[in-house]
């Protein structure tokens, strides 16, 4: 108990939390004591968890990084936070998080910015981002705080904070894992998904968060697998893609290092290496950056003050004053910038140029990893075009922040499976991660793939 209770506390440091509940862990703890003596142990049962400010915790505030949804406590719990609980979890708390998971450095929250527990050599003791936007489970996966924690990932906001902080985190395929009771962002990317020391905890989380329910219209009706069981990090006879598009110029040497080590790594283990082309690559940042404020311009169209969480109403004013109030208080600069391009985007004398447009050259990018599959079982690329940067480094500036996700957002808007393992360390000392993306439903070959890493 005294664990936990530490646990916690030493997360303030980084900001990791934005509510703790190690009250709810240690009552977990305790119960697996006794099913233990019973004999009758669960899949998780006594495992402290972090859960993502996003997932709805019932009698927990949720608040998805928004002052917006500041003193909001669902009376509902979300099916991915239920399963991992019904598992026997217990909940260390809620974790730190991008704004409306709109973000790569955990700097849009308005509870703060997480810490990494990571420092440069050279860099004195600044502060690095964790990434984001789940920078909170990234960084408390990463100081030890939590064995595991749930992320989400709607354009790599999984995969980037686990490579910036060295721990590994997976994307599963879209409709695996409910989005029931997860605080929406862009609905057709949005997947719920672990975050854990190495791929064996991985692949034990998402079994348990995966399946089939009916209250999630696109989750995805199929068994599933015994991912855990079956883990082997044979990949012998494998043919991994390595895609051409994804040698990005003006992007650090040592991120192409580790990536050629990486091939030679797995053509070490018997996979057979492979040079693919994905032609669409190049549009699939401005793509995503189309389609993810469309859909949350829409998605978020639901904070009015009277729903959910705060509410400003100025004296004597009218219903489109209390809107405007609300609004103008409860969102922060990025979530209104992200509106604003989502709303122009969608408006009638733009929508063909813009977001109707996107959804064609989503379908493109969707086709080319079909077509790649004739050639390759796997991709394997960076996760992200840099090590963790320093907090304040990239936060005036959201065109570079967008670039961060430059390998993260193809598998996105195709909605396969990608993972991101620890691949090594950069000259300062920081850990670089790399990706591996595998066909649709595949979560085993890519957990297999990922396990050779290790
Ligand atoms: N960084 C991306 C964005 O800001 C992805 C975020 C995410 O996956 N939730 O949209």
């Amino acid at each position: 108990a005294d664990a936990f209770v530490s646990a916690v506390e030493k997360a303030r440091g980084l900001n990791a939390f934005v509510i703790e509940t190690p009250e709810h862990a240690i009552a977990a703890a305790e119960e697996a004591d006794r099913e233990r003596a019973e004999g009758k142990l669960r899949p998780l049962s006594g495992v402290p968890l972090g859960i993502k400010d996003l997932f709805a915790t019932k009698g927990h505030q949720t608040t998805a990084g928004s002052r917006m949804l500041e003193g909001f406590t669902p009376p509902y719990e979300s099916t991915v936070s239920g399963k991992l609980l019904a598992a026997g979890a217990g909940m260390l708390g809620k974790l730190n998080m991008d704004e409306f998971a709109m973000g790569s450095s955990n700097e849009t929250s308005a509870f703060g910015n997480v810490i990494s527990p990571w420092r440069r050599k050279d860099g004195g003791n600044a502060p690095l981002t964790p990434g984001g936007s789940s920078g909170g489970s990234a960084a408390a996966v990463a100081a030890r705080i939590a064995p595991g924690v749930t992320g989400t990932d709607t354009g790599g906001s999984i995969r980037q904070p686990a490579a910036f902080t060295g721990i590994t985190g997976i994307k599963p395929t879209y409709g695996r894992c409910s989005r029931y009771g997860m605080v929406a962002f862009a609905s057709s990317l949005d997947q719920a998904g672990p975050m854990a020391q190495d791929v064996r905890d991985c692949a034990a989380m998402l079994e348990v968060m995966s399946g089939f329910d009916p209250k999630d219209s696109t989750s995805l009706d199929l068994p599933v697998p015994k991912w855990e069981a079956n883990l082997s990090s044979d990949i012998k006879g494998k043919r991994i893609g390595i895609p051409k598009e994804y040698r990005i110029d003006g992007i650090p040497e040592e991120i192409g290092k580790v990536w050629d080590q990486g091939i030679e790594w797995m053509r070490d283990a018997g996979a057979e290496i492979v040079e693919v082309s994905l032609p669409h690559t190049q549009y699939a940042l401005p793509t995503y950056y189309i389609i993810a404020p469309a859909e949350a311009s829409s998605n978020l169209a639901r904070y009015d003050g009277v729903r959910y969480g705060q509410r400003r109403a100025p004296d004597h004013g009218s219903l489109d004053d209390m809107y405007n109030a609300t609004r103008a208080a409860g969102f922060g600069a990025e979530v209104k910038r992200r509106i604003m391009i989502g709303t122009y985007v969608l408006s009638a004398g733009f929508y063909d140029a813009y977001f109707n447009q996107a959804q064609k050259v989503r379908a493109l990018i969707a086709r080319d990893f079909e077509r790649v599959w004739q050639d390759c079982d796997l991709l394997l690329t960076p996760t992200a075009p840099s090590a963790a940067f320093a907090l304040g480094e990239k936060s005036n500036d959201p065109i570079a922040m967008y670039l961060n996700d430059v390998f993260a957002v193809p598998a996105s808007l195709a909605g396969l499976p990608a993972m991101s393992v620890p691949a090594g360390l950069d000259q300062q000392g920081l850990p670089l991660g790399l990706q591996i993306i595998g066909k649709a439903l595949d979560e085993q070959g890519v957990l297999n793939a990922g396990l050779a890493f290790e």
